[in-house]
């Protein structure tokens, strides 16, 4: 039997790289070859035990690869060898859910989230599709790597908290927590036309980023409440929407505080515990707000458009990509991210050590050279 090397979840605390059976696809599923992949916070809630996936599961939902192998029912679709993204979210097209439009939770709730949660995901050599006709999305030429490893889920997901947010031109639009999605989601509320985008995080280096991607205002909570300096920026109305993108309790509350009535509140973080609301942030119930929730859009089309995005000059997420590893190295990546140390946005994994070097060239360059 033909193998491969992973990156296996084995206990809480605890992952390694091991030597695994290589999939081979079944009718309607391809096999990519990873060339680049990363690592999410939601990876960091599975490794520490507070998000339960079986032990022995490849960890990892965010793949960049070649085709490798397509099996039955995909001729003259695809081709072998060709570079595709696919995004976190795999929906199937068929279901119920996808019928409906609800295409994250195919199957049922959050459902359409597979890789790395209830099937073998990207931290490997190589990666199964599934539904590989309706989520296997080709990269234009000319984009390498690291400069669309962000599309398969932060960029997706970041984009969704303005959109779901339904921000108008010319909306204020106040932003919690400029990790690497609260980043995209302020980036997002440039793209939807916001007129005052506030970013609030407690890390300096992190607003700075944030004004490089959008932000017209930045708040550090250490220097006091950031509900109190929006109202002030805002005519003492409060934002528009207000997008919340870490999942506690303060910063949800935060978020309802800032927003105006009639306002929005966008809700990316994934949430542990109860969930509180108290009864003066939102007008014992009468002020014509809205709670909306989202997870990560996924399918080809949707990689399509965020790489299209990408290709055409509208934005650029390289500055995101803060550190390289190698596969092999996971572990040393993984505890420089999960620490936050080292002004980390988000590190690209590279099965192929060699990659590590080239990827900033071919970055530098706009070029992509497969044999790397
Ligand atoms: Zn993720
Ligand atoms: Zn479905």
């Amino acid at each position: 039997m033909d193998t491969m090397k992973a990156v296996v979840f084995k206990e809480k605390d605890h992952i390694a790289v091991e030597e695994v059976p290589k999939p081979a696809p079944r009718a309607g599923e391809a096999v990519i070859r990873i060339t680049t992949t990363t690592i999410c916070g939601t990876d960091v809630h599975i490794v520490r035990g507070e998000y339960p996936v079986k032990p022995g599961l490849i960890l990892g939902h965010e793949p960049v690869g070649v085709i490798e192998e397509l099996g039955a029912g995909l001729d003259g679709l695809y081709s072998i060898g060709q570079r595709v993204i696919v995004g976190a979210i795999t929906p199937c097209g068929q279901c119920f859910y996808c019928l409906n439009g609800v295409h994250s939770q195919c199957g049922g709730g959050v459902g359409g989230w597979r890789f790395g949660n209830t099937i073998n995901g990207a931290w490997a050599e190589y990666l199964l599709v599934p539904d590989a006709r309706a989520n296997l999305a080709p990269i234009p030429d000319g984009l390498p790597d690291e400069a669309v490893v962000l599309c398969p889920d932060i960029f997706s997901t970041g984009l969704s908290g303005a959109e779901s947010g339904n921000i108008r031109v010319g909306d204020a639009v106040a932003v919690f927590a400029q990790g690497p999605i609260g980043l995209c989601a302020t980036l997002g509320a440039r793209l939807k036309g916001a007129s005052l985008i506030i970013a609030v995080d407690a890390n300096t280096h992190r607003l700075a980023v944030a004004r490089q991607l959008g932000a017209n205002v930045t708040l550090n909570v250490a220097d006091g409440d950031p509900v109190a300096a929006i109202k002030r920026l805002t005519d003492g109305r409060g934002v528009d929407v207000a997008i919340e993108a870490l999942g506690r309790q303060e910063t949800f509350e935060s978020a309802l505080r800032a927003i105006r009535p009639g306002g929005t509140l966008s809700s990316l973080g994934v949430y542990s515990g109860k969930l509180v609301a108290p009864y003066e942030a939102f007008y014992a119930g009468l002020g014509d707000q809205k709670i909306v929730t989202t997870l990560c859009p996924g399918g080809k089309e949707r990689i399509r458009r965020l790489m299209a995005m990408d290709e055409h000059g509208r934005v650029d997420l390289t500055p995101l990509v803060t550190h390289r590893f190698a596969l092999d190295d996971i572990q040393a990546a993984y505890d420089l991210f999960s620490h936050q140390q080292d002004g980390v946005l988000k590190v690209a994994l590279h099965p192929d050590a060699a990659r590590v070097e080239a990827e900033p060239e071919l970055v530098a360059a706009g070029l992509i050279d497969e044999q790397c």
